[in-house]
């Protein structure tokens, strides 16, 4: 009897960060301006969902700095352009942009970081896109992110 409970307790333990690990996800970023996913599926089941950046690279953000940018497909081009011109001090993101989703910091080889933002923002059947908007990255570094069930 005490150990059929120490086993239900042992797999009740188990469920917790299989549930955690479903609304969140780690992306990885290089020197080579490689994301390591082109895809990223997000529950609707998720109140809440996690991307963590690690820039597995060991270059400076000046010069091969990453973030992850969350929005509409078809506003990437002109977020990106904006972020361009908005400077390393905005993370490349232009201040105030409605069209950005969600966005994590900029930052460098070795560093890492996270961004948690609400599912409910996103509609099932719409087309989102995730980038990297330091300049000239968004080409190579972008994908698709959908709502899934
Ligand atoms: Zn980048």
């Amino acid at each position: 009897m005490i150990r059929h409970m120490a086993v239900a307790a042992f797999l009740g333990l188990l469920s917790l960060p299989a549930l955690a690990d479903d609304c969140s996800v780690t992306v990885e970023a290089n020197d080579q301006m490689q994301f390591d996913t082109d895809a990223i599926e997000i529950s609707q089941s998720c109140d809440e969902f996690t991307v963590n950046l690690e820039h597995t690279g060991s270059m400076p953000v000046e010069s091969m700095g990453h973030n992850w940018v969350l929005t509409h497909k078809d506003d990437m081009s002109g977020v990106a352009g904006d972020g361009a011109g908005a400077g390393l001090d905005n993370d490349h993101v232009e201040p105030g942009d409605d069209r950005v989703i969600a966005h994590t910091e900029l930052i460098g080889g070795g560093e890492s970081t996270s961004v948690t933002f609400a599912v409910d923002q996103l509609e099932e059947g719409e087309d989102y896109t995730f980038f990297c908007s330091f300049p000239g990255h968004s080409g190579p570094m972008q994908g698709s992110v959908s709502l899934v069930d």
